[in-house]
């Protein structure tokens, strides 16, 4: 549990990550929207990452309130549908934010679509000189154009703040073989190299993302948010969920 894992910055394994955070991990038990109980004990976790010395930069999803594609396929224009799930990203970002303020962790929304009175314009200088100064920058608004996704951004993001490692926050506990909601034998995966994850067509993240992070050799490590504690294993080094990398050691 949480409270039982004591370290200090010498024991973590990453210095500056990358956390994605789907949509669906606010909206909690409900099936749409924004979990109070879920954002606030998020914050807590993510402020115990902070307290060892982790610069941290969230990506946030926005599938708890719109997904384009979803609805570019029934009548709406894609592009339109999508700006409207980057939108998403944004209300996602403001509620972690609040969160995050509200224990005394310091925060900036930075967001690719430019709105001014609501979030800093993202800039990667000023995104990274907010990392050294110790603010947990929370990336809203996708990559800020259509057909791309939230995934796409943590990578593309990961590479301009030099970020070590993606973690991309799920539900479950790493990658498996099969739904494991649906599946009870399937087979969790301790490691996979970036080609298995296409060739098999693994749902880690999409392919744009992943192909991104294999040309320039950025480890994920795909883990159970759920789990209380786990941010924390992750940046230590605890040998949870699933790493995906080149597989050279
Ligand atoms: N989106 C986009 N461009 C981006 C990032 C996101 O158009 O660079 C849109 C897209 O419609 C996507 C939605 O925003 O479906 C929400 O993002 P995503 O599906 O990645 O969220 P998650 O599944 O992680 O909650």
């Amino acid at each position: 549990m949480l409270g039982s894992i004591s370290m200090t910055v010498s024991n973590l394994k990453y210095r500056r990550v990358i956390l994605k955070v789907t949509g669906e991990v606010l909206a909690g038990a409900q099936k749409f929207g924004i979990d109070g109980t879920m954002v606030r004990a998020f914050a807590e976790e993510i402020k115990e990452v902070k307290a060892l010395g982790c610069e941290m930069a969230l990506v946030m999803g926005g599938g708890n309130i719109f997904r384009g594609a979803e609805a570019g396929e029934w009548v709406m224009e894609r592009a339109t549908a999508d700006t409207m799930g980057m939108l998403a990203t944004v209300i996602n970002s403001l509620a972690l934010q609040d969160a995050l303020e509200k224990i005394g962790v310091s925060t900036r929304v930075m967001s690719a679509i430019e709105m001014r009175q609501v979030a800093e314009p993202y800039i990667r200088r000023r995104a990274t000189r907010h990392l050294e100064k110790g603010r947990v920058v929370i990336f809203a608004g996708g990559t800020g154009n259509p057909y791309f996704t939230t995934d796409t951004t943590a990578s593309l993001r990961a590479m301009e703040i030099g970020a070590e490692v993606i973690l991309k926050a799920t539900k479950v506990d790493g990658v498996y073989d099969a739904d494991p909601l649906k599946h009870a034998g399937a087979k969790r995966y301790g490691e996979l190299t970036y080609i298995d994850v296409l060739n098999k067509e693994l749902k880690v993240m999409d392919s744009t993302a992943i192909s991104l992070c294999m040309d320039n050799h950025l480890p994920i490590i795909v883990f159970n948010i759920l789990q209380k504690g786990n941010i924390k294993r992750v940046v230590a080094g605890e040998d949870i969920g699933t790493l995906v990398s080149t597989g050279r050691k």
